[in-house]
């Protein structure tokens, strides 16, 4: 039995996120059952790949999917499902070890045919697809597993209708986590001024704000980069995707050229830059990255192709009320804010499609007063606040976009 057994467990860069308390959702768009007499395909959309098995139990015939660390969110595949063919009830849970469990009952013999997980290089997300297929009952009973076999080796939640369901675990606990990316480091130090650097500057920030959320307790926090290294663009991205991060923040203290007004400005992707500030600052870190020999040549198309993509339909508008829920936690602790404290450009490192990223331009160097503000650590403080006060605005919001977005 057991060397018939079907089963695979993925094991990648997913497993390494396990340990961070970062869990994986099943997304809604991109995830169905769908069944006809003879075939049944189970497809679920995740925000990031999992470890997970998959077993035939029989008498009755069942599909059971384990996925580690895994929030069912509102993957919609289960009561109010209308009932297809051969799929009869599905239950969906947690066991106590953290693991999560979908039960499909079957009212037919069938056998897993496919069960695989791709993993999408450009957005960090991942789709389990299974496929099975309608067998005789012979082949049935030999490949299928029996429950009381299964439930020697595992926890038996779920497996009948009576089997008590376990409360989700983990998931109301989990806090979002902020990723704060210091811009430039290494061989790159970002703008100049009097023998300070942009790239020390925003990273002692950087620690700063990182203490700020971590002893509101609201977020997990990650950093990009916490030495003076250089971290290229797509690197600070990876790096995010590999944290779990829910959100970006990039931080920056520019000099731009003489002549042009100050204050804080929260830059977003887009297309166009909105002002020549824009162009320059996301050129001028672009250049970092060129003469640390990564190849941007095709940052413009990746760009348009990001703005153009579905995912971004819903990434864009989280990511604008970011923008705004940052600016508004500035404006109340009286931070001076540009003219246009919303601005966009093309900045490379702005450029997941799966989280929403911001970046902060905490001021700029080649304004003393800003230079000063940066260099004071009262005002520091209290810039970090109320980017802590915007980013739980922002949580607080989002949460509640989400349960509409659900409804
Ligand atoms: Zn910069």
């Amino acid at each position: 039995m057991l060397a018939a057994m079907l089963a695979m467990v993925w094991s990648g860069p997913g497993l390494a996120q396990s340990g961070l308390g970062v869990q994986a959702r099943v997304l809604e768009e991109g995830s169905a059952l769908t069944a006809s007499r003879d075939a049944i395909t189970l497809r679920l959309a995740l925000s990031q790949p999992v470890p997970f098995r998959v077993r035939m139990l029989a008498n009755p015939p069942r599909l059971v999917v384990d996925a580690n660390t895994l929030d069912w969110g509102a993957a919609g595949l289960g009561a109010d499902r209308a009932r297809q063919g051969p799929v009869g009830a599905v239950r969906m849970g947690h066991l106590p070890d953290g693991w999560a469990r979908m039960v499909v009952d079957l009212t037919a013999p069938f056998a897993l045919r496919r069960s695989e997980q791709r993993v999408s290089e450009e957005t960090g997300r991942a789709v389990i697809h299974l496929d099975l297929q309608r067998v005789a009952l012979e082949e049935f009973e030999r490949l299928a597993q029996s429950e009381a076999e299964f439930a020697s080796r595992t926890s038996p939640a779920l497996l009948h209708p009576d089997a008590p369901a376990l409360p989700p675990t983990g998931n109301a606990e989990r806090k979002p986590l902020v990723m704060l990316d210091p811009g430039h480091g290494g061989i790159d130090p970002g703008a100049e001024r009097g023998g300070v650097r942009e790239a020390d500057l925003v990273l002692d920030f950087a620690r700063e704000l990182r203490e700020v959320l971590l002893r509101r307790g609201v977020f997990e926090v990650g950093m990009t980069r916490n030495a003076d290294d250089f971290v290229s663009l797509d690197g600070r991205i990876r790096a995010a995707r590999a944290a779990g991060a829910d959100l970006l923040l990039s931080l920056h203290a520019d000099a731009l050229p003489e002549g042009i007004a100050t204050g804080t400005v929260v830059y977003l992707l887009g297309d166009e830059a909105s002002d020549d500030s824009a162009a320059y600052l996301a050129e001028r870190h672009d250049r970092a990255d060129l003469l640390a020999g990564v190849d941007l040549s095709r940052n413009t198309d990746e760009i348009a192709r990001v703005l153009m993509s579905v995912a971004w339909q819903d990434t864009a508008p989280r990511a604008r009320a970011l923008a705004d829920a940052l600016v508004a936690g500035m404006g109340a602790a009286d931070i001076r804010l540009h003219r246009r404290p919303v601005q966009s450009g093309a900045f490379t490192v702005l450029r997941a499609v799966d989280m929403p990223s911001a970046l902060i331009e905490l001021g700029f160097m080649s304004s003393p007063r800003d230079l000063a503000n940066l260099q004071d650590s009262t005002w520091r403080q209290r810039m970090a606040e109320s980017i802590a006060d915007g980013l739980e605005i922002w949580h607080r919001e989002d949460l509640a976009q989400q349960a509409l977005r659900r409804h």
